[in-house]
């Protein structure tokens, strides 16, 4: 996603129509493709249909409050949310980001500071997805939300722990670490009875993301060091 490539979508649930009203037309001028849903149930069920780049998040609603359906979104998506609320204190700006909101507006507000901040969060949330994507050279792209590997632009499937043990060794390139470190630092178990486990998920792991498993670039061993992700970053 490029917000500034692509015509982004914004929801606005919002039970006040003067509210959405303005802030649909400011968004629409800004080059947003706007839909709105009056009550919580419809908000949910418009999610339901389509993927939003941003909501737009009214706490005061008739039916499902906004916590409620922030909380339901946060389940499944991370998705930029603004939250609109009358309610100024402390608290409940800090429990809307508590649960997974963004950004916060308190009402009245100007919709020319929403549009600026709906173009912050979502600039914020495209680097934050560059960053959570990365690729090496060979063809491996691992994505860490996800989460997902990737060899030459096919999913690999990995098991979690292998999976675990990528990312960690990935995310700390060029040091060696022993089996041991392996189990306590990748997949946080004890390694009681279990460093033999490591070879054997360094093996599958091998043969799923190394052109030449038995000549590895990415999970390479030097004896009596242990392991070292060897993969250099595009
Ligand atoms: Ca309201």
């Amino acid at each position: 996603m490029d917000y500034r490539e692509k015509r982004l979508s914004v929801l606005i649930v919002e039970d006040e129509i003067k509210v959405v009203e303005a802030v649909r037309a400011y968004l629409e001028n800004a080059g947003f493709e706007v839909s709105y849903a009056l009550l919580g149930s419809a908000a949910i069920n418009a999610l339901k249909e389509k993927n939003f780049d941003l909501i737009i998040l009214d706490l005061m609603l008739p039916d499902i409050s906004g916590e409620e359906i922030c909380r339901t979104i946060r389940k499944t998506s991370d998705t930029p949310i603004i939250m609109l609320t009358a309610k100024s204190s402390e608290d409940s700006k800090i429990n809307g980001l508590n649960i997974g909101a963004d950004d916060y507006l308190i009402k009245p507000f100007s919709p020319r500071e929403l549009v600026a901040r709906a173009k912050a969060v979502l600039r914020r949330f495209c680097q934050e997805t560059e960053r959570n994507m990365c690729g090496f050279k060979g063809g491996l792209s691992i994505d860490y939300i996800t989460p997902a590997v990737y060899k030459d632009g096919s999913e690999v499937a990995l098991t979690p722990n292998e999976f675990k043990i990528l990312s960690f060794m990935s995310r700390n390139p060029g040091r060696y670490y022993s089996r041991e470190q392996l189990i306590e630092k990748a997949i946080g178990a004890s390694f009681d009875g279990y460093d033999r486990a490591v070879d054997s998920h360094i093996k599958n792991l091998r043969q799923k993301i190394e052109d030449n498993p038995k000549s590895p670039r990415y999970i390479v061993t030097q004896y009596g060091f242990g392991y070292k992700f060897g993969g250099v970053k595009l």
